[in-house]
């Protein structure tokens, strides 16, 4: 269990120092952005959505090793994914993140991330590209606070 949890941390390092799908998308057609004032994470995530299917999905921001992670793996879970499978994947992995169980479906690499369920102050910086993902699907053009 110990290996495996270091291989976990090695995941999100790798993520939080290479940052995959960083950048601003020019062609986005989705976009909002997101702040966790409780640690200072702030993020800008733009999406394009064709034919309710995910075909690129780009961030931007500042924030601490947790945030960063979730989001990069976000935009690579996310990338070529249905809004459907985009909301079944959200649920799944809200639940993973706040009770620490991996839910029923196969959420990929996300489940990296269920060890952040340990620590309570660390599931707003997992959840905030998540919540930020919602807004940027909704059209909403207020900024998202985990607040
Ligand atoms: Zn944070």
């Amino acid at each position: 269990m110990s290996d495996l949890r270091e291989l976990y941390q090695e995941v999100i390092f790798d993520h939080n120092r290479h940052p995959r799908n960083f950048g601003k998308l020019v062609k986005a057609n989705r976009h909002a952005e997101g702040f966790n004032p409780l640690c200072g994470d702030s993020l800008d995530l733009y999406l394009i959505v064709d034919n309710d299917r995910i075909t690129d999905i780009k961030f931007e921001g500042q924030g601490c090793a947790i945030s960063t992670a979730s989001a990069s793996l976000m935009t690579e879970v996310l990338k070529g994914k249905t809004l459907t499978e985009a909301e079944q994947l959200f649920e799944g992995f809200h639940q993973m993140v706040t009770t620490g169980q991996q839910p029923s479906f196969d959420i990929g690499k996300l489940s990296v991330l269920a060890g952040v369920s340990e620590f309570p102050a660390r599931v707003k910086c997992a959840s905030l590209s998540w919540h930020t993902l919602h807004a940027a699907l909704n059209n909403s053009n207020q900024p998202v606070t985990t607040e």
